[in-house]
């Protein structure tokens, strides 16, 4: 285990919480700019010793900070010393109420959820935020740069999944800048992206969320089979009820999860199941 010492003594980063400090003094601005939250409430996830707690609340109206880490805390709080619009909550933001801590925290106020995210769960954590449908009105987060890319690929391009379509449904997606490896302590392997989902006040389509993720789940599931027989053998419908739904959507039989856009899950779903 790397030992990084952020501030006055050491730290021993814990891999398994995905502890990659930011030491680049520029990044954290540029993200804290980005995320669009002057006078704003903002839910920051994993703010480890504040490297970017401290630009969100210069900015944001009031920031609450969930950390799962109870030996970073001394060092956070003393980092936020200066600020009165900081709440840190120790916790894990996988199990931590967040709709409630929002209502509780924020009352009234605009809401972003902005973060350097532990990458070990970035995608349940944006699940979890979308799925919930939060009430947010934009996620800017730092993912390793392969998750960016499939977070944001529209489905029917090849580097999309099931997560690509959640993300999809409730927002609109956009990759914001690139960050080398040596912007961190310790140094991760893979280069990491900023990305930011501007929230949909209407999903992108007309099926309701249990319908439509349910078939999308089903759909890239079973990756290396036609999106016929993964969406039959996992939804348990018969094959040729499928077939008759892609079909009609105007897709060949053959295709598979990843060639489907949105409109094209939207219109097997109202195939499949009408009302
Ligand atoms: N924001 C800091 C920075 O940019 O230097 C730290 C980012 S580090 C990539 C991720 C942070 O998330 C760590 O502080 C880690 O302890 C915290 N973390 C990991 N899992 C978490 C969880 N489930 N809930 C809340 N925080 C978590």
């Amino acid at each position: 285990m790397t030992k990084y010492a952020p501030g006055k003594e050491q730290h021993k980063a814990k891999k398994s919480l995905g502890q990659n400090f930011l030491v680049d003094s520029t990044v954290c601005p540029r993200i804290a700019e980005k995320a669009q939250i002057d006078g704003i409430g903002v839910l920051e996830i994993g703010p480890g010793f504040g490297a970017l707690t401290v630009e969100l609340a210069k900015r944001a109206k009031k920031v609450v900070a969930i950390e799962i880490d109870s030996d970073v805390v001394p060092r956070l709080l003393e980092n936020l010393g200066p600020f009165s619009n900081v709440t840190v909550l120790e916790g894990d933001a996988m199990e931590i109420d967040l709709k409630g801590v929002i209502a509780e925290q924020f009352a009234g106020m605009p809401v972003a959820i902005v973060g350097n995210l532990p990458y070990y769960i970035t995608s349940p954590l944006m699940m979890r935020f979308l799925e919930e449908q939060l009430p947010v009105q934009s996620i800017t987060v730092m993912v390793q740069k392969e998750a960016g890319q499939r977070l944001c690929a529209r489905p029917g391009n090849r580097e999309c999944g099931a997560v690509s379509a959640a993300v999809w449904y409730y927002s609109v997606p956009s990759i914001l800048f690139d960050v080398r490896p040596g912007a961190f302590r310790p140094q991760p392997k893979v280069t990491s992206s900023v990305i930011r989902l501007e929230v949909r006040e209407k999903p992108l389509v007309s099926t309701s969320p249990e319908r439509f993720f349910s078939l999308v789940r089903a759909a890239f599931g079973q990756r290396r089979k036609t999106a016929v027989n993964a969406i039959s053998a996992l939804l348990g419908v018969p094959k040729e009820d499928v077939s008759a739904a892609i079909r009609e959507a105007g897709y060949p039989e053959t295709v598979r999860a990843e060639q489907i856009t949105m409109e094209g899950f939207e219109a097997i779903a109202e195939n499949l199941f009408p009302n």
